[in-house]
This record gives structure tokens, C-alpha cells and sequence, in this order.
């Protein structure tokens, strides 16, 4: 992975290339990979993710007339998009992310400025790592410096911020993602994950320093195919509405995971029984989760990976061939558990690996996907990292 200084560096000399100028500053938000609590946050429940030191850089100045010109070293195309033109669907494509974010917080009562951006990322695009949340979050922290907004300054502030990027991804991209990625890329903290509550979005910081204990949270990016915007992420959450819709209650956090048979016998389908059994026991084991960390059982945690893993394979219905094989793979080496993280379909998975066989487990995955014909899998080891900042 590139260092940050690298990428201050990079993006400032995209920046040059696109305006002829130095930019005023650059920032950055990290992405975030899901410890445990899948499919939660849209159902008001918990989750449990850490930053990453996967991080998206944006090196910005402010224009003197209302338009936003962005590049990015992603991407091959310049586009330049008067701010009164940004609506759903316009501009299309990547650049919906950034101008989504000018668009939520004028929409807020914001004076915010044009601006000239450059973008540069570590982060795997459309891997389940949030590369999305995190050039939102690096725009929006630029927006607030830039505009004299100072959210950057207070958790409350923060959180301001991480509401715009939700509107901007759900409104403007039209992703109809939960508010756990911008919340962490926002909130995150080094050597800790967050407990974040979806419903009060009320946080508690978890330590989380696998190091310490002889261990590594490695990720393996699948590479196979993931694409939020598709149908069946919007069919889940549908099919979520629709339960709770049936069981008189608000969301199913409402849901008390002891009366869980007696609430199944109540709904109409088995394929909404197997989703609500889902999303109750997956909170349940954030909780769990989290309660592990904090004794430092790292044994415990695993094993919830493991069950977390099953239920989205066979209740939610959100797995797939890679993302079962690259869990599957690190057990059979020693892993304490794996599971598949962030929306599913191809994506992420994260195991719990003993410092001394991050290796051989990354070596054994490759072999695996090699084996089947895959394409080459991507894994490494990582630790929680800060949420977004100014780096200059
Ligand atoms: P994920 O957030 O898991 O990486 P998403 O599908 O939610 O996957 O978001 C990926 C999309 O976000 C990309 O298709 C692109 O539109 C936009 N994006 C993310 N990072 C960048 C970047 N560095 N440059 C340009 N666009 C980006
Ligand atoms: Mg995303």
C-alpha cells in the first residue's frame, strides 16, 4: 500500500496537473471493513467496523463561481457539473459521490463554495471496503474547512457530516446504503473498532489490537464482482420493511432476540423468516462481539465470525463461491474464524489469523481461487486506523 505521504504527494501533483496550481488543502477519510453486523444498519441495529489505513486522499480549492470540476487518478474522465444542475442521477457515475456532498450540505443551509478536487485512493474500489463512504467523507471534510463549517471539530460535527455523505450516496448516487460507512470513515478511532448503534447512532469506542495478542485481522478482497447499486441489496431491504411491516413493529431492532421462534411463527413466508432470524441474531452477536474484545477473547470472536458467516449464507442469502471459499480456506489453516463483510455478492471477507500465518493463509487463499480458475484474490493484514482529517 502506498504511505500517506505518498499519496499527499500524488494527489497534490493530480491537482496540479488538473487546475496548474497548488491546492489550498488535502484530505482524507479512511475505508472501513465490518468486524461483525451485517445488514443491521438499515434495520436500525448494530455494527461493529473499523477504519482502515486504506485511506481516500482529496486535494481541493475553492472556485470563485458554483461549479465542482473533479478528477480522480480512478478514473479517466475529467467532469465539471454546476452545483444547481446536481439532482438524483445528475451528475451520473463516480462524480455523484463528490458533488452528492456539496448538494447534502447547501441542502443544509450551508454556504458552500465551487471547487476544483483531486482524487487518489489506497482503497480497492467496489471491494466491500467503502470506497465510496471514504471519498465522501475526505470531500465533506474539505467542504467543512474550506466553507469555515468547523464539523470537523466535535464527534457532533462529525456526525453532521456523515448524515450529508449518507444523503449524498442514498439521494444524489442513488446507492440505498445504510449510514455505517460514513459513520466509521467519520467517527473511527486507531487501535479501536466502533459500536455503532443505527438507531441512536450512539457509538462506543471497542479496543482493537489484534498485535497485542499475537494476532491480524486480514482481508481478502475476492475481486469477484459486487455492485451495490444492483437489485439484490435493495431486495433485503425491502424484504426487511416488508417483515417488520407484518410484525407491527418499526424496524426489527424492536425485534427481542428471546422471543425469536414465536416471532418467526408469526410471518407469512420462510424467506422472510430466514431474513429476520438474520438480521436478530446479528445483532445479538454484535453485541456478543464486542463484549469479546473487551475480555480480549479472541477465541469468542471467531466463532462468531463463523456464525456470522452461515447466517448470511444461509439465511440472508448474500454469499458466494468466493467469499465462501476464501473463509473456508483461512479455517482450514488456522484461522480462529472468517466471514464474508460488507454488502456480500462478491466483495470482502476478513479472517482472524495468527500473526505467524498471515502468509501461508494468504498463500493457501491465492492457491484456492487458482485452483478453480478465479481470478487472483488480493489479501492483507490490517489494523483500525483514524477517520477522515486535513493531512495539509
Ligand atoms: P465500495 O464502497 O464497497 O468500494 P461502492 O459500489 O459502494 O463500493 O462504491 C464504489 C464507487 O464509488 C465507484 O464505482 C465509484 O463510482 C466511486 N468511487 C470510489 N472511490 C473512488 C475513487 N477513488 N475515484 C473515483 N470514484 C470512486
Ligand atoms: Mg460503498
Amino acid at each position: 500500500m502506498s504511505s500517506p505521504e505518498s499519496l499527499v504527494s500524488r494527489v497534490t501533483g493530480l491537482f496540479a496537473d488538473l487546475t496548474g496550481s497548488a491546492p489550498e488543502g488535502v484530505w482524507s477519510a479512511p475505508g472501513r471493513v465490518n468486524l461483525i453486523g451485517e445488514h443491521t444498519d438499515y434495520n436500525d441495529g448494530l455494527c461493529l467496523p473499523i477504519g482502515l489505513p486504506q485511506r481516500t486522499y482529496v486535494a481541493a480549492t475553492r472556485r470563485a463561481d458554483r461549479t465542482l470540476r473533479v478528477r480522480s487518478a480512478q478514473r479517466q474522465e475529467v467532469v465539471e457539473v454546476p452545483l444547481a444542475d446536481v439532482a438524483p442521477g445528475t451528475p451520473g457515475g463516480w462524480a455523484a459521490y463528490l458533488a452528492g456532498v456539496l448538494w447534502a450540505l447547501a441542502r443544509e443551509g450551508y454556504d458552500v463554495p465551487g471547487l476544483d478536487v483531486a482524487v487518489d485512493s489506497s482503497v480497492p474500489v467496489g471491494a466491500g471496503l467503502s470506497s465510496s463512504a471514504a471519498l465522501e467523507c475526505a470531500v465533506a471534510a474539505a467542504v467543512s474547512d474550506l466553507a469555515g463549517l468547523g464539523l470537523l471539530g466535535s464527534d457532533g460535527g462529525r456526525a453532521a457530516l456523515a448524515r450529508a455523505c449518507i444523503a449524498a450516496e442514498n439521494t444524489i448516487a442513488q446507492a440505498p446504503t445504510g449510514g455505517m460507512d460514513q459513520s466509521t470513515a467519520m467517527l473511527c478511532r486507531d487501535r479501536a473498532a466502533l459500536l455503532l448503534d443505527c438507531r441512536s447512532w450512539r457509538t462506543r469506542l471497542v479496543p482493537f489490537d489484534l498485535a497485542a495478542h499475537g494476532y491480524a485481522l486480514l482481508v481478502t478482497d475476492t475481486r469477484a464482482s459486487h455492485a451495490l447499486v444492483d437489485g439484490q441489496y435493495g431486495s433485503r431491504r425491502d424484504q426487511c420493511r416488508q417483515a417488520a411491516a407484518e410484525l407491527g413493529v418499526s424496524s426489527l431492532r424492536e425485534l427481542e432476540p428471546a422471543d425469536l421462534d414465536a416471532t418467526l411463527a408469526l410471518l407469512s413466508d420462510d424467506v422472510l423468516r430466514r431474513r429476520v432470524r438474520h438480521v436478530v441474531t446479528e445483532i445479538e452477536r454484535v453485541r456478543t462481539a464486542a463484549a469479546a474484545l473487551e475480555a480480549d477473547d479472541l477465541a469468542a470472536l471467531g466463532a462468531l465470525f463463523d456464525a456470522s458467516h452461515d447466517s448470511m449464507r444461509v439465511d440472508y442469502e448474500i454469499s458466494c463461491l468466493e467469499l465462501d471459499l476464501a473463509t473456508g480456506t483461512a479455517r482450514a489453516h488456522g484461522a480462529l474464524g472468517a466471514r464474508m463483510t460488507g454488502g456480500g455478492f462478491g466483495g470482502s471477507s476478513i479472517a482472524l489469523v495468527a500473526l505467524d500465518a498471515v502468509e501461508s493463509t494468504t498463500n493457501a487463499i491465492a492457491e484456492a481461487f487458482a485452483a478453480r480458475g478465479l481470478v487472483a484474490p488480493v489479501s492483507f493484514a490490517v489494523t483500525a486506523g483514524g477517520p477522515a482529517r486535513r493531512d495539509c
